[in-house]
């Protein structure tokens, strides 16, 4: 008895020294719960289906033809949001945001790209934007062939239905922040429906807090038996794309490779799904894309957004970006046969509740900073105050220096400094995240040095 008083002492006060209150042991929001099972593999599969009956979606085929060719898909996928708009009493901004895009490596001619949009606004902060995205165009084996059959089903239609999908489901709600479900064309073309979003954004100085882009997320079927198969790879880079000189000055001399605004978002996304679901979790890889490749993410990324990328873990090339054929015996091309419906509702599900917990939690505080004007063994973190109205206060959190995600946080109320006594910055990195009054945090900021 009294052994067992004393272990049990002994870990209450481990607790309460670490104060540690990680994400994975708050307890789920019975409303995101809800939405969870909201998501139908039923509904993800017709889209894809549809998506797929339009023949081609290559950027440069028909765009006047209502059942072939990417106009089709364009129009379809339109008509799809106005449907769950007219359902949520008109709460979505349905919108085709078109603009003609000059000659490029993959454009031989100057062509009209469409992207459609339909954004839910936030309530109390409307100005906060989240982007959820998949490119609904399709290519075959040549990415300028306009004729050729691109179904496209898992490449990527997949991305295109969850989208869709999350715009059904979230439509119902409401959140405190804006959720742009978007999908766009020319991503095989270079990226192109992705960056001139990404660029109106910076013009109009959109407050893009994250960016999510869905590219692959079909678990093709063929690999059905990988032990991967329960979980899907986010990517997010380490060292930010837009970094300047000065900046990669001072994080050769702090530290800070793999704690860019991207990185946190992943560790985010992790921390929110281990919440919510037990049996499909988030594999995450510390680069910006797979080996040497792109997506839709890198526009807003190399523009100093936080932008990740969700795919399958075990690409198959023999079903992407083929001509649809059998030779020598080897089926070839990207049909909707091949793509696992429940895997991609759980790569929907995923999202949802990242997006949710972003639009529901407070902004990422601002200018999070940690003092150095004197050495010493504790760390002084300061930040600014957040705007937000249901704001409770803050978290400081850390980790060791080799540990790839954050292990530890203190609350430390509603305040704008706070100094960690005995606990030094040369042997942690740290961070603040910002909690609301029910208890939903922000992503975590990585600080800057200041004098
Ligand atoms: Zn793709």
């Amino acid at each position: 008895m009294k052994r067992h008083s004393i272990i049990f002492a002994a870990i209450l006060l481990f607790a309460a020294a670490t104060g540690f209150s990680q994400g994975a042991r708050s307890k789920p929001d019975p409303e995101v719960s809800k939405m969870v099972k909201e998501i139908s593999a039923k509904n993800i599969e017709a889209s894809i289906r549809k998506l797929v009956s339009f023949g081609t979606r290559n950027t440069l085929s028909e765009q006047d033809n209502p059942t072939r060719g990417i106009g089709a898909a364009r129009d379809w996928i339109f008509a799809e949001f106005q449907k769950i708009s007219s359902d949520c009493g008109n709460c979505l901004n349905v919108e085709k945001q078109s603009f003609l895009q000059p000659k490029a490596n993959r454009i031989p001619e100057p062509t009209t790209l469409t992207n459609v949009i339909a954004t839910l606004k936030g309530t109390t902060n409307p100005e906060r934007v989240y982007v959820v995205s998949g490119h609904y165009d399709s290519m075959c084996t040549s990415p300028t062939d306009a004729k050729c059959d691109a179904p496209g089903a898992n490449d990527d239609a997949s991305g295109t239905a969850a989208v869709i999908e999350l715009a059904r489901v979230m439509s119902k709600r409401k959140f405190d922040a804006t959720i742009v479900f978007m999908t766009v064309p020319g991503e095989e073309q270079g990226l192109l429906g992705a960056t001139y979003f990404a660029q109106q954004a910076v013009e109009k100085k959109v407050d893009i807090e994250a960016m999510f882009t869905n590219d692959i997320i079909g678990g093709v079927t063929s690999q059905k038996n990988s032990p991967n198969r329960n979980r899907v790879r986010v990517f997010s880079e380490g060292v930010p794309s837009n970094e300047t000189e000065q900046q990669a000055g001072t994080r050769r001399s702090v530290g800070g490779e793999n704690d860019s605004a991207s990185r946190q978002l992943a560790r985010f996304v992790k921390e929110q799904a281990d919440r919510y679901l037990k049996n499909f979790r988030v594999w995450m890889i510390y680069r910006r894309d797979r080996y040497g490749r792109g997506g839709d993410h890198i526009p807003f990324v190399e523009r100093g957004f936080a932008g990740i990328r969700f795919t399958e873990p075990d690409e198959d090339y023999t079903h992407q970006h083929q001509n649809v054929r059998t030779e020598n015996g080897v089926f070839y091309g990207d049909t909707p046969e091949l793509v696992d419906f429940e895997y991609t509702a759980n790569v929907a599900r995923v999202n949802l509740i990242a997006l949710a917990s972003l639009a529901s939690a407070p902004a990422r505080p601002k200018n999070v900073a940690i003092v150095t004007t004197r050495l010493s063994n504790d760390t002084e973190l300061k930040w600014d105050a957040n705007p937000d109205a249901d704001l409770a206060g803050y978290e400081i959190v850390w980790r060791d220096t080799t540990t790839p995600e954050w292990t530890d946080a203190i609350n430390v109320g509603n305040v704008t400094n706070f100094v960690m006594k005995s606990r030094s910055k040369d042997n942690y990195f740290f961070g603040v995240r910002a909690v609301d009054k029910a208890g939903n945090k922000s992503p975590v900021v990585y600080p800057r040095p200041v004098r």
